[in-house]
């Protein structure tokens, strides 16, 4: 029996997943290619694939109807889908347009009405095709792909966290920001990034999307109370890689 085959896919979004994914570095990509096939990667080779594959790394979200043909197809000869970031996950940072009527023309200028820069709401893939798992963040962790990618070709279920990063921050003996005169929002974001933010003495922002059933009642509270935010600041920030959930 061959090798698994991998391909990443991408939609609306930056493809600055896939980069991440070259900065695993040679060494560590040349391990991972004895065990897995990679049959499609815009970002690091010319072929692509009409065939089966075994896992879909799907990056950016869906925002043009058109798009929905080409992830059904991609949904079709995938075993396992995997949202690869946060565009794929959430909409990502590409949603917060979802709460701006006039996006086109504050991009685009005299150009915004052109045929091709037409699309519509920035969705999660989820909103288009059935999703196994979900690699978060913006850009998704490379670290994180590689373990979730090791449990799959081990037939095991990737753990992906559904606690806060001030676990991992706490776990890091980390000063917190809110210590420091700054804000954060690691305590309803998704851990499984190591909190590498806080380490370095910038805030988290949630780039890995919300715990399950955050409390964002409570993080405006002591985004306003604790960091002086204006509640309009407050309710901004919390929708910077999460707009889908926010009204
Ligand atoms: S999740 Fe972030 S890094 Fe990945 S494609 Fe979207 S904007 Fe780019
Ligand atoms: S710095 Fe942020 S992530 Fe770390 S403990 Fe404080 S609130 Fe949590
Ligand atoms: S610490 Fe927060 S902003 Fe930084 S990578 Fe982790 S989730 Fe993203």
């Amino acid at each position: 029996m061959g090798k698994p085959k991998l391909a990443f896919f991408d939609f609306t979004g930056c493809e600055g997943c896939q980069i991440e994914f070259t900065n695993l570095g040679e060494e560590a990509i040349l391990a991972l290619l004895e065990h897995v096939d990679i049959v499609e990667f815009r970002e690091a080779m010319t072929e692509t694939t009409t065939e089966r594959i075994d896992i879909a790394l799907v990056e950016g979200s869906f925002t043009r109807e058109k798009d929905r043909e080409r992830l059904q197809s991609i949904r079709k000869r995938s075993r396992i889908v995997i949202a690869y970031g946060a565009c794929a996950c959430t909409g990502g940072i590409n949603a917060l347009r979802n709460h701006q009527d006039d996006y086109h023309e504050c991009v685009y200028g005299a150009d915004a009405r052109m045929p091709h820069l037409q699309s519509g709401p920035a969705l999660p893939i989820s909103a288009a095709i059935k999703v196994d798992y979900y690699a978060h963040g913006c850009p998704a962790s490379k670290d994180e792909l590689v373990r979730i990618l090791s449990a799959l070709l081990h037939n095991d279920t990737p753990l992906i966290p559904s606690y806060p990063v001030c676990v991992e921050c706490k776990r890091n003996e980390t000063v917190c920001r809110f210590d420091e005169g700054d804000y954060c929002m690691g305590m309803v974001a998704r851990a499984g990034c190591g909190a590498p933010c806080p380490a370095l003495g910038i805030p988290c922002e949630a780039c890995r999307g919300f715990v399950d059933e955050p409390n964002l009642r409570s993080l405006e509270t002591v985004l306003m109370e604790r960091a002086g935010f204006s509640q309009e600041r407050a309710i901004g920030k919390s929708r910077m890689f999460t707009a889908n959930l926010r009204s």
